[in-house]
């Protein structure tokens, strides 16, 4: 068993260059055959990106339906080296030995026809990872030739699969673009609290910076332990699920500390209301769990490279999915998902084997947005466009 984690622990920083340099070879594969003329049985092309490093890699999949609309879709193929999945998000992928099976999950399982299905995964190879070549969708090969087509340019990484979930709000419990704030202190909705303690941090409604309209919530946080500032919402997010979504824009001037800070605090009935919380360690977004402190990724210089910076100077749309029946959650960057940021119930090493110690499925009931640092850590943060719901909630 791992040790307990002790509080913020501080890891030797490794520069974030290191952590590219390790994902700098990047591959993609279209394997595409569109379906045509009378008798074709294609139905299906699989966009398979892949970063890999000496030992392991992720790959970003994407899966056409060009046949007709499924209600369950099921994408299989077959390694032709040593890779071995170890984790996936936004579907369940098992292996048996070379053969892999990836199913859809609850909100991307129904594929109309010509729609398409991003997910990923995590795994590990030893002497080989040559890429597959023989995808079917329930069945129905993608290459119904069997022959590959010619590869096309690599995509640029970090591009946004075309299918999103839909932007705004759509039925989402809460829903703010701080528009209807009055004066600079937050109201309505929104009320600053300081969760543990109070110090110099503060927290404002802004009319010179907004992602939308033209107000935004500002919070100027300071370092110190216990200087606390946040914003809670007054909307009770403890029906909201069985997975709970939220979508936020967030916008920062200085660059996640190595030190642990948070920016986002959701009070977690599981933990008897001790909270869940976003923010950094390392230079890289993390998730932290107020109970024991556990933190995914986890942080070792391995785990913090799976993670990413959370961009200064500029609006980042951050969003994340909790699973409230199960402990797994997923998080996105500018729709990127972020692998670091990723449990799926699996423990995976430098990822989130410590979080999975604790099985109890988090319960988050509130949002407070706002800045607390535990040591070193200066912010000055807004938000725009927030949005929490029991449906995927686009940027
Ligand atoms: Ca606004």
């Amino acid at each position: 068993m791992p040790s307990l984690p002790v509080r913020c622990p501080r890891w030797v920083r490794r520069p974030w260059t290191a952590a590219v340099a390790l994902l700098a070879l990047a591959v993609s594969l279209l394997v595409a055959a569109p379906a045509s003329g009378a008798g074709s049985a294609a139905g299906c092309r699989v966009d398979y990106t892949v970063n890999e490093w000496t030992g392991g890699y992720t790959a970003q999949i994407r899966v056409t339906n060009l046949g007709a609309a499924l209600s369950a879709w099921r994408l299989t193929w077959t390694y032709g080296g040593d890779q071995h999945v170890t984790s996936a998000w936004n579907a369940t992928v098992t292996q048996t030995g070379r053969a892999v099976t990836a199913v859809g999950t609850d909100w991307n399982a129904a594929l109309p026809s010509g729609a398409g299905a991003d997910f990923g995964l995590q795994g590990t190879w030893g002497t080989a990872d040559p890429k597959p070549t023989d995808f079917s969708l329930n069945g129905v090969s993608c290459s119904d030739d069997g022959t590959v087509p010619p590869t096309t340019p690599p995509t640029t990484p970090g591009t946004p699969p075309p299918t999103q979930p839909p932007a705004g709000c759509g039925s989402a419990a809460l829903c703010s673009d701080f528009e209807d704030q009055a004066g600079t202190t937050p109201s309505g909705n929104w009320r600053f609290t300081a969760p543990d303690c109070q110090g110099t941090g503060t927290a404002t409604v802004d009319t010179a910076v907004a992602h939308s309209g033209t107000k935004s919530l500002r919070v100027d946080g300071r370092a110190g332990y216990c200087n606390h500032a946040f914003v809670a919402a007054t909307t009770d997010l403890s029906s909201v699920g069985p997975v709970l979504y939220v979508r936020l824009w967030v916008r920062h001037t200085t660059a996640l500390p190595s030190a642990h800070v948070a920016f986002v605090s959701m009070p977690d009935s599981s933990q008897g209301g001790r909270a869940l919380r976003v923010g950094g360690q390392n230079g890289a977004l993390q998730w932290n769990r107020e109970s024991d402190d556990a933190t995914l990724p986890a942080q070792s210089p391995a785990g913090v490279a799976l993670s990413r910076p959370l961009p200064t100077g500029s609006w980042q749309c951050l969003r994340f999915a909790v699973d409230t029946s199960a402990p797994k959650l997923d998080t996105w960057l500018n729709d990127e998902q972020v692998p670091g940021l990723h449990a799926d119930g699996v423990p995976t090493q430098d990822v989130d084997q410590q979080w999975l110690s604790r099985t109890t499925p988090p319960r988050p009931t509130a949002l407070r947005l706002g800045w607390e640092s535990y040591g070193t850590g200066d912010d000055t943060l807004w938000f725009d466009d927030v949005a929490v719901g029991s449906a995927p909630i686009g940027c």
